[in-house]
């Protein structure tokens, strides 16, 4: 691993946008003038699709099947403003495990050195969220990173997966595993979504790095084949990308988090919702800001 290379892993729920916020993240970075490796480890394998006019690249585990002896710079291709984009790929479908493709792919390119060679200055992992089969935990648990993001909408399920999450990295904590470096707040529009990922991220004792609007902008570019940063460089919504991106650049501790129970989930989302019911009843009416 190269010394001064940061190496950070994105996790969320499906669907959540990790893979935009993470292409947006590392074309930022590479505008700032970091050299970026951007490695999807989700097996949809189509995290890297925006930096590469939305190309689909072959993955690491698809080409080690067809053929041994695999030279790592064969599956690493090169997407906008010279981001290095890799895709880890998947097991054959109902076959193997996930976590133990992140594994191999990962390895490949240790054994070969090739964070030291192309000098890089982060690589970023974009992983499905899910931690409950463990497969996935693979970059924690496994030193791999050194600081995890984890992408959240205000929506339970969300929330919910983000819960699961720092429950792995504690779990991993005082085992050299990755520490918590923050939640990214994605389709955050309402003022009471920012007030609820706000809350989470005080009771499970971590910070909220950047809010993300959920933005018109970030859909023309998608349906262009690229990141917001390459197709709307002068947008709001890149603006919101490179502050992200200057803040990751930035970024130098973090934090086993503090991850709520079962139960006391349920009971913080109750609340939540008796109060979103009661502001649209009128029988709250005070700013949207107001605490609970
Ligand atoms: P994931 O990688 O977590 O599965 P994606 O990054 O693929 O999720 O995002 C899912 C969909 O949501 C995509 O079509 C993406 O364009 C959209 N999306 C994500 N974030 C935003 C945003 N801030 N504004 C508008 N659309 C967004
Ligand atoms: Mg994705």
């Amino acid at each position: 691993m190269g010394i001064k290379t940061k190496q950070i892993a994105i996790y969320g729920k499906g669907g959540i946008g990790k893979s935009t916020t993470t292409s947006n993240l590392s074309a930022a970075l590479s505008r700032l003038g970091y050299k970026v490796m951007q490695f999807g480890c989700d097996p949809k394998s189509d995290s890297t699709n925006t930096l590469r006019d939305g190309t689909y690249i072959p993955t690491v585990l698809d080409t080690l099947r067809e053929k041994s002896g695999v030279n790592a710079h064969e599956v690493i291709f090169s997407g906008f403003n010279g981001v290095y984009c890799v895709e880890a790929g998947g097991p054959s479908p109902g076959v193997g495990c996930a976590g133990r493709g992140i594994i191999t792919a990962v390895e490949l390119f240790k054994q070969q050195r090739i964070f030291e060679e192309l000098d890089l200055d982060f690589v970023i992992y974009d992983v499905l969220g899910d931690v409950v089969c463990g497969g996935f935990a693979v970059p924690i648990r496994e030193g791999i990173a050194q600081h995890v993001f984890t992408v959240s909408s205000a929506d339970f399920m969300a929330v919910y997966a983000a819960n699961n999450l720092f429950r792995g990295i504690q779990k991993y904590s005082n085992s050299g595993g990755a520490l918590l470096g923050g939640v990214i707040a994605n389709s955050i529009n309402l003022p009471y979504a920012r007030e609820i990922i706000d809350d989470f991220a005080e009771q499970t004792k971590t910070q909220v790095v950047e809010y993300i609007p959920r933005s018109v902008t970030v859909t023309q570019c998608e349906l262009r084949g690229k990141t917001t940063i390459e197709a709307a460089p002068d947008s709001a919504q890149a603006q919101v990308y490179l502050a992200l991106a200057k803040k990751i650049a930035g970024h130098t501790e973090s934090k086993a988090p503090a991850p709520m129970g079962v139960q006391e989930l349920r009971d913080w989302a109750g609340k939540w919702g008796k109060y979103l019911l009661a502001l649209e009843t009128g029988e709250i009416r005070q700013e949207l800001t107001a605490n609970i």
